[in-house]
């Protein structure tokens, strides 16, 4: 069943279930096996597509990290931990403010260069493994202050998650980030701007249509629900999930009666938890800590980034000496230096190493380390979540839409893709960029492009212009 895991088998979640067994299932976009089934949707086709799927990314296996139930700040710093003054690591995982962003992920890499520099001697020979944001941060500052550095990435490619991408479109898309998350101390709005990027104020106040096209306003009964869930979870003994803070403080015992408008304020909830909790973090309520989970209601002012995120890196990594295409599947050390076998069968080694690559690369255990990375390590990498969230980017030869709207969502409805940015009004163009997250994101992960396309597009119905 498609609709909602969440609250399942809970007395108080009684509501929430009733009304999922009274709404029709969203149509359930056919798997790959058998293409040929594909619904055709009422919108037009679009002229081009692309689609992301981190999930099934080897070099990434996830969209970014998220704090899972059980889950502390003090988990990502033991995943921070040098390890014998040999092998440090960084990457958004390991980052102390702002864990998951851009941002986070940049400050990680210095943080790791500057421990780095602490321990090692004038030229030492230090490996970079990964060519995130991370690492080319890293790298540079290590060159910079006169180090032999090496970075070593496994795609043909750096930047990552940082996934800008030209080819036809109009402008550059981001398959990766999009947004510079505004915090009192971000340096990195000013410095994208500085380098001729495009960033536009994005206040994420969206237009909100029913799966019949109708415009509504938001209730707020959906994110009092979740602030009050998380207001009771905070004063109990122990961490637990987002769902079951819901379901045990009460606050999601909400009405099922639908309005004049056909919406109930569990539908409310279910709108939250579908356009901010999930898209968020990439994980369902039932696996977010109720004690960690990402500050909603501080991610209001951000800014978009109009093609052009991976500009970040191109300056940093100028000169750096990196090595695309190599796979990095072992990391030994001892107390003379590390040893790096790539998946050619090829050694390297050198002083020190800085591991960035992403939590969900760690959680699959595709590096061996030796010795086994210690206790501390191995509970952080076990413990913190990796979440999912996919981008599908839709080019149309004209807009099939009449709103001005740049932030669309959909409530009323498990729709796979809940949240879309509208680009015409921010670029003149008329393309779209649909977002699908967590166990939605998972099962989509698994269909051909085919049916990948048909549930994007039926997502986007409610949004088909009325004929006059
Ligand atoms: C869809 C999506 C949307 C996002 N939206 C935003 C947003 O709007 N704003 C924001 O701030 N952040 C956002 N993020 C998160 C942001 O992209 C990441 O936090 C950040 O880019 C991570 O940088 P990193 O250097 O830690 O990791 P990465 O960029 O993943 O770099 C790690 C590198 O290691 C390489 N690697 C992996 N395994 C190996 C191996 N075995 N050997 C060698 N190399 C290896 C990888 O190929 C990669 O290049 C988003 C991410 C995604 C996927």
């Amino acid at each position: 069943m498609k609709r909602r895991t969440f609250l399942l088998g809970t007395a108080s979640g009684f509501s929430v279930l009733a009304l999922a067994a009274c709404v029709p299932p969203a149509p359930v976009p056919t798997p790959s096996v058998s293409p040929t089934a594909v619904t055709p949707s009422l919108v037009p086709q679009p002229l081009m597509v692309s689609r992301t799927n981190w999930s099934t990314d080897a070099f990434s296996r996830g969209s970014f990290s998220y704090a899972a139930v059980g889950a502390t700040p003090e988990h990502r710093t033991a995943l921070g931990q040098a390890i014998d003054a040999r092998v440090f690591f960084a990457g958004e995982a390991t980052a102390g403010e702002e864990p998951g962003t851009v941002q986070g992920a940049r400050a990680s890499g210095l943080l790791a260069a500057s421990q780095v520099q602490d321990v090692a001697a004038p030229g030492e020979r230090i490996i970079v493994v990964g060519a995130g944001i991370a690492g080319i941060t890293a790298a540079r500052q290590l060159v910079d202050a006169g180090f032999s550095v090496v970075v070593i990435e496994a795609r043909d490619r750096i930047g990552g998650r940082i996934d800008t991408v030209n080819g036809d479109w109009p402008f550059a898309i981001e398959r990766g980030p999009s947004f510079v998350h505004s915090t009192s101390d971000n340096f990195l709005d000013d410095e994208l701007t500085a380098l001729g990027v495009t960033l536009l104020p994005f206040v994420r106040t969206p237009e909100v249509r029913t799966r019949a096209g109708l415009v509504v306003e938001v209730s707020p009964v959906g994110t009092q629900a979740v602030t009050g869930a998380l207001d009771w979870a905070a004063d109990q003994q122990q961490d637990i999930s987002v769902e079951r803070a819901l379901v045990d403080s009460g606050e999601a015992g909400l009405s099922t009666t639908a309005n004049a408008e056909g919406l109930s304020d569990a539908d409310w909830l279910e709108y939250e938890i579908a356009t901010k909790l999930k898209v968020e973090t990439g994980a369902t309520p039932s696996q977010q800590s109720a004690w960690y989970t990402t500050d909603i209601a501080s991610a209001d002012d951000d800014q978009i980034v109009i093609g052009g995120y991976s500009t970040l890196l191109t300056s940093d990594a100028e000169g750096l000496e990196v090595l695309l295409s190599s796979v990095v599947n072992r990391v030994a050390h001892d107390d003379r230096g590390v040893s790096l076998r790539l998946g050619t069968g090829e050694s390297l080694s050198a002083d020190r190493v800085i591991v960035t690559v992403p939590l969900g690369v760690l959680k699959a255990a595709a590096i061996e380390f030796s010795p086994p990375l210690p206790f501390a390590h191995r509970g952080a990498i076990a413990v913190l979540g990796m979440g999912v969230v996919d981008k599908v980017w839709l080019r149309f030869d004209a807009p099939f839409w009449d709103t001005a709207a740049r932030l669309w969502t959909i409530v009323g409805e498990d729709a796979d893709f809940p949240v879309w940015i509208n680009m015409m009004p921010l670029t003149g163009e008329p393309i779209l960029m649909g977002l699908v997250a967590a166990e939605n994101a998972t099962r989509l992960s698994e269909l051909d492009d085919d049916a990948f396309l048909a549930a994007a597009l039926t997502a986007l119905e409610p949004f088909l212009a009325v004929p006059d």
